[in-house]
């Protein structure tokens, strides 16, 4: 008999036996989801949610094809560590015939971050030096080494620089160092950033091992990057003896509607590449694929359940279905119905600051106002509340949190897509009114500044105090109306 437990009680456990540096999604009034199926999740009460946020959930959540494929091998066998298995031969072969040729040896580990800690061995074990060079606002991983490469969390978290870690300016051309239409060639600027810091570190009588970044920037807010970029960067780091590391944990599998591999709409090819979150459609699943003379130095590996016979037919299930439903072209189109509608709505809003991405990997700025661009991280916040609130899903992330973050499963459609320009378009709206109403219009009036540089409107106007006003130990931070549906059904 499955666990019952009323919305209360899970709450309360929660908050008794979990550490509460795991966050929730929603703080206030999180959700208790119970069920999902394609890009829909379920509550506790049968509300209906249009999930705009769950990249691992790729093909669509509890997808019959994966779900049968892993439920068939987890009846015939789960462990083999250390013997020959078929699915483990075949899902890599599959994997690899996605790749550039080059790139053609497996590992097999669990996480995103397991991947990514050892695409750092790699490079180290082949070049033998330690330096490694990341992207400002970069997140890869929450084990400890990651943490040092992830300036995105280091300085959240108060940490000091190693000196091995080498942080070039995020390429960011709306809000970055060098912006578009401010200078004559941002993206060359970006990547002699790179060059100059590889010669730097050279000067040192030291050498770079390792050029680490996503693609497309994903945690830092949806950073696409200019043409040309990522071809500099791998020249420099490649003349100067390094490796160049792809961490396609959020961008790979078609995400980006182009190809299925993020790096290849750069026209590069890395020499490692970390694939994650999407590969098990949900199920713990990750790999590193390299090239053959990287992969034969590393002397020695070994992961008790990385390619285990059920991870391996799922990541072949998730595979057939990206194929067999046409994800990538639909992740285009449907991605592009985003990209449109969001663009057609920017020049109506004071507070729509930008709109990139590509693909199923959509950001929207949220600002102040457009000439200072100063991060709207409390409207961004209530937003994603009052999307909630209309059964829509979505995220601010990036690292003035003002950023609101579109990576829905590939099956997301147009439909869905105008539901969520419709909604967003009206809340924001909303937001601005009420943020004009209390002097901050896109003149600026009030400019109370933060420290992080966030200008505090709701605290002004009392929205987002509202909405906290509600989470107090005891409370489950419910609306009246939700209350009473579920002391009915206690
Ligand atoms: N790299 C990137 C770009 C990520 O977004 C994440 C997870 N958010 C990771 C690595 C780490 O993956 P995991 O949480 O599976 O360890």
């Amino acid at each position: 008999k499955p666990v019952t437990l009323t919305y209360r009680q899970t709450l309360q456990m929660r908050r008794n036996y979990v550490g509460r540096s795991c966050k929730l999604h929603f703080e206030v009034a999180p959700l208790k989801i119970v069920r999902a199926s394609r890009q829909y999740l379920y509550d506790d009460t049968g509300n209906e949610f249009l999930d705009c946020i769950n990249n691992v959930s790729h093909v669509g959540h509890c997808h019959p094809h994966v779900v049968s494929a892993g439920q068939t091998q987890m009846a015939m066998l789960t462990t083999c560590a250390g013997f020959l298995n078929d699915q483990m031969a075949e899902y890599a072969k599959r994997l690899i015939s996605t790749l550039p040729d080059k790139l053609c040896v497996c590992f097999f580990v669990n996480s995103g971050s397991e991947a990514n800690d050892l695409s750092l061995r790699l490079a180290r074990s082949y070049t033998k030096r330690e330096d490694v060079i990341v992207l400002e606002n970069a997140y890869h991983g929450n084990l400890g080494n990651l943490i040092e490469i992830s300036p995105l969390k280091f300085k959240k978290l108060n940490m000091q620089k190693k000196d091995w870690v080498h942080i070039a300016p995020c390429p960011d051309t709306y809000r970055g160092k060098y912006r578009e239409g401010e200078v004559p060639n941002p993206s060359l600027s970006y990547s002699n950033e790179v060059k100059q810091i590889i010669e730097e570190v050279q000067d040192q009588g030291r050498g770079i091992a390792a050029f680490m970044c996503e693609p497309l920037m994903s945690a830092s807010g949806i950073v696409t990057f200019p043409k040309n970029y990522l071809q500099n960067v791998y020249r420099h780091v490649r003349e100067n003896g390094g490796v160049c590391l792809a961490d396609e944990v959020q961008t790979g599998l078609g995400r980006t509607g182009e190809n299925f591999w993020a790096f290849q709409s750069h026209d590069v090819v890395p020499d490692i590449v970390s694939i994650g979150k999407p590969i098990g459609n949900g199920h713990p699943m990750a790999v590193v694929i390299t090239t053959k003379e990287i992969a034969d130095t590393l002397v020695e590996f070994g992961s008790t359940f990385g390619g285990n016979p059920v991870s391996c037919a799922v990541g072949m299930a998730v595979l057939d279905v990206i194929q067999n439903e046409m994800l990538i072209s639909s992740a285009k189109s449907v991605g592009k119905c985003l990209l449109d509608g969001f663009r057609a709505i920017l020049p109506h809003h004071s507070m729509m600051g930008d709109v990139r991405g590509q693909g199923m990997i959509i950001g929207v700025e949220l600002v102040m106002d457009k000439e200072s661009k100063k991060p709207a991280k409390e409207a961004a916040e209530i937003l994603c509340y009052r999307a909630k609130e209309q059964n829509i899903i979505l995220a601010n992330d990036g690292p003035g949190y003002n950023v609101i973050v579109l990576t829905p499963p590939l099956c997301f459609n147009c439909d869905n897509a105008r539901r969520v320009i419709q909604v967003f378009d009206s809340i924001l709206k909303s937001i601005e009114t009420e943020a004009a109403s209390v002097g901050l219009t896109s003149s600026g009036i009030d400019m109370n500044q933060s420290e992080t540089g966030d200008v505090p409107i709701t605290v002004i106007s009392g929205t987002l105090d509202r909405i906290h006003q509600t989470t107090s130990d005891d409370d489950d931070g419910c609306s009246d109306e939700k209350r009473a549906r579920y002391e009915e059904m206690d």
